[in-house]
């Protein structure tokens, strides 16, 4: 079941649920999920599930990465995306197949060690996992093509929303209770920002501080 045909079934689903992009699908087939989960539940890393991964948290169901990546990269190859809410690595390792560097902000130190070495296991050289709160985004590494939220905010903060480059695309989970909206924001060239409410999703909270 960790094999390649697991993930071959995997991205039939994701195309069947409308993942359209070529790229995204490409990610999702080249990078090993189970890599990123314990050995026990290895044999369900490709079912549309959500993945406990330590510490509380969880990985997301493939089709939430992959509806937040297709959403967030536009069809284009980008520069430099920000993720925040590193978690397991996996998504950032997907994002590492759609753009030149990623920079993922993880708040629990562990997580971040595990992260790091799944990555490195799989020679993922683009990729720098900062272990820090990512609630306002993470301005040092500004301006983003597009900046992936993975854990669920109250609200889009400004300072987040200033750290894309024109033209750029956020995606978030936003809301207080268990399932949350996707939100899509852009920053317009134009100057100012557009903001879309999409479906509803169940993330993980976003919490302050590090851990
Ligand atoms: N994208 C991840 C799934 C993340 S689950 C993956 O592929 O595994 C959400 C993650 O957000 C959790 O690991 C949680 O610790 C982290 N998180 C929550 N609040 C945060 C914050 N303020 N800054 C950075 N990370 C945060």
């Amino acid at each position: 079941m960790t094999s390649q045909r697991a993930r071959a079934r995997m991205i039939e689903r994701l195309k069947e649920q409308g993942i359209t992009d070529a790229q995204v699908l490409a990610a999702m087939s080249a990078v090993p999920r189970h890599i990123f989960v314990e050995e026990g539940i290895q044999h369900q890393a490709y079912d549309e599930t959500p993945l406990p991964i330590g510490q509380g948290q969880t990985i997301s169901s493939p089709y939430t990465v992959a509806i937040s990546c297709q959403l967030a990269c536009r069809g284009q190859r980008l520069e430099r995306v920000l993720e925040v809410g590193g978690g397991c690595g996996y998504q950032a390792a997907i994002l590492s197949r759609l753009a030149k560097e990623v920079v993922s902000v993880e708040r629990i130190t562990k997580l971040v060690g595990r992260a790091r070495q799944s990555l490195r296991e799989l020679r993922v050289n683009n990729v720098v996992v900062k272990n820090s709160d990512g609630s306002f985004g993470y301005p040092a590494g500004a301006p983003y093509d597009a900046i992936v939220v993975a854990a669920a905010m109250p609200y889009i903060p400004d300072e987040m929303k200033q750290q894309l480059k024109p033209g750029a695309r956020l995606v978030a989970p936003v809301g207080a209770g268990d399932v949350q909206s996707l939100i899509l924001v852009e920053a317009l060239p134009e100057g100012g920002y557009s903001e879309k409410t999409l479906e509803s999703v169940r993330f993980v909270p976003l919490l302050p501080g590090i851990s």
